[in-house]
């Protein structure tokens, strides 16, 4: 009697733990809503998306007087040609303008996929050097990855964010793992001449797209511990820049 009693309050347990061990397995690829799962391995089709265009030109460089539009479709296209094996996809291969939402609503058309949003930042004079930006559980071990390629590739940084958890419309509102990053500063005099040279910003392509490699191969080993779930509502324009 007490045996069955026992056996009775545990069964939910258990079958609560195989529940969510089956999710674990089923979560490596396909849409999910809140990404509370562990990243992705093995996927093959990496979305990229080339931060600004069209009417909205980004930060400008008060060095080089380059526009961030320019130099995210330059390293989205670079990204892209260094992802030899992958099926990749350019939510914009010329110079025009979409909504972010729009970018959401066509990055979610995939399942098997990961998205990349790259951007270049602007700030304090003195700050550089690369950040990335992540919201999901199951986008923890590809930031991390791409802030610890990134910042291999640059020669200084200084006084940056790094690896920011951080709800943005980018980081939250896709239903595939989604990492939005700042390939340096184009308020700073250095980065914005980083930027400015071709051979840096292949370089940096050719780290970021190891990065997404060596997710696909090995998903999160060695990234650390993933963060906590947080059931947060969708990112809306009122709630942060971007
Ligand atoms: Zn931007």
């Amino acid at each position: 009697m007490r045996l069955t009693f026992k056996l009775i309050t545990c069964f939910p347990i258990i079958v609560a733990l195989m529940t969510s061990c089956a999710t674990d397995t089923l979560s490596s690829s396909g849409r999910d809503y809140w990404g509370h799962r562990p990243g992705p391995k093995n996927f093959k089709t990496v979305i990229i998306d080339a931060g600004h265009g069209g009417k909205d030109s980004g930060a400008i460089s008060p060095h080089t007087c380059q526009k961030e539009k320019d130099l995210t479709l330059d390293m989205a296209k670079r990204i892209k040609a260094e992802l030899g094996g992958f099926k990749t996809i350019l939510l914009r291969d010329h110079d025009h303008f979409i909504e972010l939402d729009d970018r959401v609503a066509l990055a979610n058309k995939r399942g098997d996929a990961v998205l990349i949003s790259v951007h270049f930042n602007s700030g304090p004079s003195q700050v550089r050097g690369p950040e990335t930006y992540f919201w999901r559980v199951d986008s923890h071990g590809l930031a991390t990855r791409l802030q610890r390629a990134m910042s291999a590739a640059s020669p200084a940084e200084e006084n940056n964010r790094g690896l920011v958890r951080r709800r943005l419309r980018l980081t939250r509102n896709p239903e595939i793992p989604c990492v939005l990053i700042e390939c340096g500063y184009l308020s700073n005099s250095g980065d914005s001449r980083l930027a400015a040279d071709p051979a840096y910003r292949q370089k940096l392509a050719a780290h970021i797209a190891k990065a997404i490699r060596t997710q696909s191969s090995i998903g999160d080993s060695g990234t650390g511990p993933l963060p906590r779930p947080i059931n947060s509502p969708p990112s809306r324009p009122t709630d942060a820049k971007e």
